[in-house]
């Protein structure tokens, strides 16, 4: 039989690519909704061509423009928050695809856990805010959680079959667009050259998180809900190649690692075909013209963003949505030449100097930490000169 999706956010990096697979497979998955923000005119393309059942825009100013492009076809169209919430939980759905960016993920996958979904989740940002109230709920609901980040699916394929203690998590990390810029040289950098990056070709947000290295301490307390691994066992490696997307060291000492060249296809299928491995056209690894493999510290003093992520996640409770909030605000201020790259770390440091630390006891309490971070976040860069260096 095959695999209904409900593919959120198909219209980003992660959901074209999904779609590829989709394509390539005809015979083992089908669409049944997919989704995106503003962009109703890939949007409708893409219903159309993969005969989904229905397609939801979060922005409800574009419901019209998308319907009347999907006129004449039997694709029902919806709009907002609500209709999300209701296809993820469709009777038509087996598994959730979660390629949203950012907190608007966090409800969907709630929505998609609470009926009981397999989610095949590459919005890290759901864990990274609510990871404490999500994970405990996906449990009780039997929802399984399947990651799609690549370090993440590296962690998944080297456990399998595990039932050892595990010594240490190793995340490893090619070092973002500005690995070798010293600190002077990071005060001046642009918006385009931090959208370069080296290996991977991703949307503007987890680019920038990239960059500044916010993204590796987003994969740290990924991994920590993913794996109910302590923080202090979780360690990040630069691996300037990203050849090996991560490893498992065991307590005998040995250490397994997941290779290949740099990949969303193979992560993003084997969530959805695990345990099954199929080709996804992924070339063979050529050892020989590698020749070798580096490996190099972190550098968290050039990078604070690191930092203050382990710090947030370190803190617990509400600190880590907050965390993710003010990163949010600042990678848009800083995309919209705001603000200069050394102030993305700067807003989440006064962000999370400002906040007052609850318990989260549901989604509300994410919600309020999420709103009350975002507009400290906005109110620190509105108070700082037009022109910021
Ligand atoms: P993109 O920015 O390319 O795509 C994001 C998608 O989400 C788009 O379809 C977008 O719609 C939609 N979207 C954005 N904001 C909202 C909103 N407020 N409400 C509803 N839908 C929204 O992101 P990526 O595909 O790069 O990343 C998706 C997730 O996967 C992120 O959490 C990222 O960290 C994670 N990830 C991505 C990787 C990659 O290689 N790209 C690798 C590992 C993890 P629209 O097009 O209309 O704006």
């Amino acid at each position: 039989m095959k695999q209904r999706i409900a593919l959120l956010g198909s219209t980003g990096s992660i959901g074209i690519q999904t779609l590829d697979i989709v394509r390539e497979n005809p015979g083992l998955f089908e669409i049944t909704t997919l989704t995106a923000h503003r962009n109703w005119e890939r949007l409708a393309r893409q219903a159309v061509e993969f005969d989904a059942d229905s397609v939801v825009i979060a922005d409800e100013r574009q419901y019209d423009a998308l319907r009347q492009a999907l006129d004449g076809t039997p694709i029902k169209v919806y709009a907002g928050e609500e209709a999300l919430r209701q296809v993820v939980q469709s009777g038509q759905v087996d598994v959730v695809v979660n390629a949203l960016v950012g907190y608007a993920g966090l409800m969907p996958t709630v929505a998609a856990v609470e009926a009981g979904k397999k989610v095949a989740l590459a919005n890290k940002e759901t864990l990274v805010a609510g990871g404490c109230y999500v994970m405990p709920l996906a449990a009780r609901h039997k929802a399984p959680i399947v990651p799609i980040d690549s370090e993440h699916s590296a962690i998944f394929q080297c456990l399998t079959g595990e039932k050892s203690p595990v010594r240490r998590l190793i995340v490893t990390c090619s070092g973002g667009a500005f690995r070798d810029r010293s600190r002077e040289e990071l005060a001046h950098v642009t918006v385009e050259q931090a959208l370069k990056h080296p290996q991977w070709r991703m949307g503007d947000k987890i680019t920038i998180d990239s960059a500044t290295l916010l993204n590796k301490g987003f994969e740290v307390i990924e991994a920590k809900w993913l794996y109910g691994t302590e923080l202090k066992k979780i360690h990040t490696l630069v691996q300037p190649e990203s050849i090996i997307h991560s490893m498992v060291e065991f307590d005998d000492g040995g250490i397994l690692a997941q290779l290949s060249y740099p990949s969303m296809e193979l992560p993003i299928q084997l969530a959805l075909t695990y345990p099954k491995r199929m080709d996804c056209g992924l070339k063979p690894l050529d050892f020989e013209s590698l020749g070798a493999l580096r490996f190099l510290p972190l550098e968290r003093k050039r990078f604070p963003c690191y930092d203050l992520a382990l710090s947030a996640a370190e803190t617990g409770d509400n600190y880590p949505c907050a965390l993710n909030a003010a990163g949010e605000i600042a990678v848009g201020a800083f995309l919209k030449e705001r603000i200069s790259f050394p102030l993305i770390a700067e807003t989440i440091k006064r962000t999370l100097e400002k906040v007052s630390r609850t318990r989260i006891n549901g989604y509300e309490a994410l919600a309020e930490t999420d709103a009350a971070a975002r507009r400290y976040a906005a109110e620190f860069i509105a108070g700082l000169p037009a022109k910021t260096e």
